[in-house]
Formats: C-alpha cells, sequence, structure tokens
C-alpha cells in the first residue's frame, strides 16, 4: 500500500482486529521517512505526493462532525474548524485508508480519547504523523508551552496536550497554557 523503497518492510494486516496502535504508528513514521519530512509542521500535501494512491482531499461545513473517508478514495474534512484541527482529521482519515480499515462513509467526530481499536489506531497514526515523538523529543520542551508546540506543529492545543501525555512528555513543558 505504501511504496516500499528502503530496508523497512511494512506489512499491512488484513486482520483489523490484530492490529495495534504500535503497528499505526511505525506505518506513519514509514511514511515520515518516505517524505523526508524532517521538521515541523508536517505538510501533508508533501505526505500525499509520495504515497501512490489516488486519494482526494475535500473541504466541507459538516457541521459538528470532523470529516469522513469515501471507498479508500476520497477524504472529506471539516473546513469550517480550524486548519489545525482539520489537519488531523486528514491525517486521521488516511489513517484508516492505510490501516484498511474500510470505515463507514458517514461523517463522525474525532475522540482523541475514544476506546475503539479503530479509531485508536487512526488517532495513534495521525498523532505519530503529524507531531512524531522523534521531533518532540529535541524540542526544547522546558522553555515551550503547549500552545507555543501545537502553533509550531500545526496542530490544535487538544491534540497536542493529549499527544505529549500520550509520549509521556507533558510534565516537561514549561507552561500548560
Ligand atoms: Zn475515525
Amino acid at each position: 500500500m505504501i511504496k516500499n523503497n528502503d530496508d523497512v518492510e511494512i506489512i499491512v494486516l488484513d486482520d483489523v482486529a490484530v492490529q495495534t496502535t504500535t503497528f499505526a504508528k511505525k506505518i506513519a513514521r514509514k511514511l515520515l521517512k518516505d517524505s523526508k519530512l524532517l521538521a515541523p509542521p508536517i505538510l501533508l500535501n508533501d505526505v500525499f505526493k509520495t504515497l501512490d494512491l489516488k486519494i482526494s482531499v475535500k473541504g466541507k461545513d459538516l457541521g459538528d462532525d470532523d470529516g469522513f473517508c469515501v471507498n479508500d478514495k476520497i477524504i472529506v474534512y471539516n473546513n469550517q474548524k480550524s486548519r489545525n484541527r482539520y489537519r488531523f482529521t486528514v491525517a486521521h482519515e488516511l489513517g484508516h485508508i492505510l490501516l484498511g480499515h474500510n470505515s463507514g462513509s458517514t461523517p463522525s467526530k474525532i475522540n482523541l480519547y475514544s476506546k475503539n481499536e479503530v479509531e485508536r489506531n487512526a488517532n495513534s497514526f495521525a498523532a505519530e504523523l503529524l507531531a512524531p515523538i522523534t521531533l518532540l523529543k529535541k524540542e526544547k520542551l522546558g522553555n515551550m508551552s503547549i500552545t507555543d508546540l501545537a502553533n509550531k506543529y500545526e496542530v490544535s492545543h487538544d491534540m497536542m496536550l493529549w499527544r505529549l501525555k500520550e509520549c509521556h512528555l507533558d510534565l516537561k513543558v514549561d507552561s500548560w497554557k
């Protein structure tokens, strides 16, 4: 599914039930490596250029919902939300496609704290893609607030807070503002 032009071999599992967040993050890291993206913000246009797949990405007013994908070919995101928020939506939907989730085509709201396996894996993929742990670890977190980091990585404050907690880096930041 993903261009395989280096030494990391990715096996896309058919059985989504056996997928883990670790696997989802591994797919994201492979994509980052292929895209040669080494600094924030990770621009999704560059990520899509690296993919072999033809996926069109469209913005639309979806009311309260964040997004959905159609037949693994079209990603629709809510363009009425902030750019930093819908970037995560697009990455999350891309995760569903690359991880073979065949998820439904009805708009839904993304819940970072979802307990659903498929949602958790799509969130982990998106988080690793937009805020890679290797880059976060290089930041001078003691001099930065969550807002500084969210702006630098072009993600929402909520997402950055969640991500730092997930990486056990939250206590290192200077301020929770
Ligand atoms: Zn989802």
